[in-house]
């Protein structure tokens, strides 16, 4: 089963990630857990273009992570064929959502694009957490009120992705109120989760 998180910066997609790995080791579940950008092909170029250092334009930004991901779902594949729960912290949802936050004419072309190129997830959780929170748990934003506009602007697009036909009748969607503790957090996405694998190992009965 592969499960994705996503959400704005700050979220909590890293913390609560772990917390599921553990969750599903506990059951005895094989279990790999993973993240985007993996960093292993253009690497130093994403990173100093998401801390400011290398200016590059969005969709400049997503090709990049869209070449990163294509080595990345051979792995992720390969790990689920051998029968592991694959936990990844942001996938392609986050190119969407990133990439047409600032130019609005690139979420078709993105989403068309992911969708037909890699692997859509069993299920997405989608941490959902105000941008005005999530910036007071990272706090390392130079420009804070630019930051927060674009943070504003990327989770209305999540919002729209959650939204869009093309996924949300094939992928199972978790929307989770990220603004509770972690541990309540934590609990209600275990709940769903779940929800879910009762579901799954019905149907493979
Ligand atoms: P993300 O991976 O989505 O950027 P992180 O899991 O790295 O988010 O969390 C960002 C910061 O917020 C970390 O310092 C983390 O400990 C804290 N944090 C995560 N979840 C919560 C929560 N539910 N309430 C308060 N702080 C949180």
């Amino acid at each position: 089963m592969f499960i994705v998180f996503e959400g704005i910066d700050g979220s909590g997609k890293t913390t609560q990630s772990k917390l599921l790995v553990n969750y599903l080791k506990k059951l005895n579940k094989k279990v790999f857990l993973t993240k985007e950008p993996t960093y292993k092909i253009a690497g130093n170029v994403i990173k100093k273009a998401l801390d400011g250092r290398k200016k590059l334009n969005s969709l400049a930004i997503q090709l990049l992570m869209m070449a990163e991901r294509s080595e990345h779902t051979e792995e992720i594949v390969k790990m689920l064929k051998k029968g592991y729960f694959v936990i990844c912290d942001r996938y392609f949802f986050s190119t969407i959502a990133y990439g047409s936050a600032e130019n609005k004419n690139l979420y078709d072309a993105l989403f068309d694009f992911n969708l037909k190129l890699f692997p859509l997830p069993n299920v997405l959780i989608y941490l959902k957490v105000r941008p005005e929170i999530a910036i007071k748990r990272i706090k390392k934003g130079r420009k804070i009120f630019e930051k927060l506009n674009l943070l504003k602007k990327i989770e209305e697009k999540y919002e729209e992705i959650l939204k869009d036909r093309r996924i949300n009748k094939i992928v199972k969607i978790i929307k989770i109120n990220g603004e509770k503790s972690i541990k309540n957090v934590y609990e209600d996405i275990i709940k769903e989760i779940n929800k879910v694998f009762v579901k799954y190992e019905r149907k493979n009965v």
